[in-house]
């Protein structure tokens, strides 16, 4: 069935458009992480807001904050864990669904 597209409102200048690539642009469309087995929690304290995660990740799905962190859509995350991976300063842990309320 094809996935139904989120409502979209365009941009009418460069600055406003969100700072991620997919989700909040408009792009994606219906929620796909159902499958998901690990998501990524990033860890605010260690973040340093180097956006390395926001370019590497497949999905645009992780978000830039107003103070310059990252945070994930995890309704669009299939945890692939590339932003854990690439991330420098291990500011990304992938966490087993089941295993959330446990850090
Ligand atoms: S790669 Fe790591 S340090 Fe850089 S923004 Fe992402 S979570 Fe923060
Ligand atoms: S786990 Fe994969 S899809 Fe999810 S935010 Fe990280 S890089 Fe993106």
């Amino acid at each position: 069935m094809r996935p139904k597209v989120k409502s979209y409102k365009q941009p009418s200048k460069l600055s406003e458009y969100p700072s991620t690539p997919a989700f909040e642009s408009g792009h994606l469309v219906s929620k796909n992480a159902g499958w998901r087995t690990f998501k990524p929690v990033v860890d605010a304290e260690k973040c340093v807001g180097c956006l390395r995660c926001y370019l590497v990740c497949p999905d645009g799905v992780v978000a830039r904050t107003k103070d310059n962190k990252v945070e994930i859509e995890y309704d669009f995350c299939k945890g692939c864990g590339i932003c854990a991976h690439e991330c420098k300063v291990e500011a990304i842990t992938m966490v087993k669904e089941a295993d959330e309320d446990e850090i």
